[in-house]
């Protein structure tokens, strides 16, 4: 068998299409653009590279893109005073905090500070309790993400196996919650899970969110499964030359699976979709725009 070659990219660049013709519709009912503000404390070059590539994203949809950029030895109390000034601005509709912050920074209390209306990066514990009871909230832009993918890819996924590797608050338990709600029977595996290739090998679906390269293999995987990689490692590639791969062995998989999404091009571009998808509906939610159920 070869599997059917998620295309990611293509997906993201439909939602981001989308997104901005109703930015555009919001934009003439509401009197203003939706409006995103990031803020990065720092100058982590992998985080600064996203942040911008998050910018040009947004005001590519027709949507207000603010950065606040903030000194390394920015103080909590600092960071506090920010993130309550963008909760209280009415013309900021989303506001992301770049993760990582310096270790000066307890991230969770920032995290806490954020008006759950306005997290976009659905990291809140109002959101996360939200989305385990069932209720309207933001969800994590990743696995938000890959579960469109699975959508568009299976359809209905009620009844189906599904193994979601790693127990992360950003991508592995909100997979999980969001495939319990989609009526699948999960189990949720972890650097301490004993006989992983086993407990892999029984799923219909399998979610790979760890962070170590290739290392679900072909003979883990049920033939004709969908497997989700969202992992993004950087190897050498020899020669002084890097290069990205996923959590699984692609190139073995691939021959297993019934459909798999490939790194690059997979669950990478579904990220800022993702996260543009959050801020429009944010908008509408704060002020107080009607936006049509399964219209994005
Ligand atoms: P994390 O480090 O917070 O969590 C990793 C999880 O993997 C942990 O729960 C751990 O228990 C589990 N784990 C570690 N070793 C294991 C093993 N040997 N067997 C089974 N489980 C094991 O990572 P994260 O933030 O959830 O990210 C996971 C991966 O996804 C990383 O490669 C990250 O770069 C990538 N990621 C991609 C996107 C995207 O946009 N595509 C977004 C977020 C994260």
């Amino acid at each position: 068998m070869t599997a059917a070659v998620i295309d990611g990219k293509a997906f993201a660049e439909t939602l981001r299409e989308r997104v901005g013709r109703l930015a555009v519709d919001f934009t003439v009912k509401a009197g203003r653009r939706p409006g995103l503000t990031v803020v990065l404390v720092g100058e982590d070059p992998a985080s600064a590279v996203y942040v911008r590539s998050k910018g040009k994203a947004t005001e590519a949809a027709g949507m207000k893109s603010e950065t606040i950029r903030l000194p390394a030895e920015t103080s909590q109390d600092t960071l506090l005073d920010v993130v309550r000034g963008l909760n209280a601005d009415d013309s900021v509709d989303g506001i992301l905090v770049q993760l990582p912050l310096p270790k000066q920074i307890d991230e969770q209390a920032i995290i806490a500070a954020i008006d759950p209306n306005k997290d976009v990066d659905g990291f809140h514990p109002v959101n996360a309790g939200r989305l385990a009871t069932g209720l309207d909230g933001f969800v994590p832009c990743t696995p938000l993400g890959c579960l469109m993918l699975l959508r568009d890819s299976l359809g209905n996924l009620a009844g189906k196996d599904a193994v979601v590797i790693g127990r992360s608050n950003i991508v592995g338990k909100p997979m999980a919650q969001l495939l319990l709600g989609e009526s699948c029977t999960i189990t949720i595996a972890h650097s301490k899970t004993q006989d992983l290739p086993a407990v892999v090998r029984r799923a219909d679906i399998v979610i790979a969110a760890v962070g170590r390269p290739e290392m679900v293999k072909a003979d883990w995987i049920k033939p004709g499964a969908a497997v989700i990689d969202v992992g993004i490692n950087r190897i050498d590639a020899g020669e002084g030359k890097t290069r990205l791969v996923g959590d699984v062995a692609f190139d073995e998989v691939k021959d297993v699976a019934g459909a798999i999404t490939p790194v690059p091009g997979g669950v990478g571009p579904m990220t800022i979709a993702v996260l543009l998808r959050n801020a429009l509906v944010a908008a509408h939610r704060n002020a107080g725009v009607p936006l049509e159920k399964g219209a994005i």
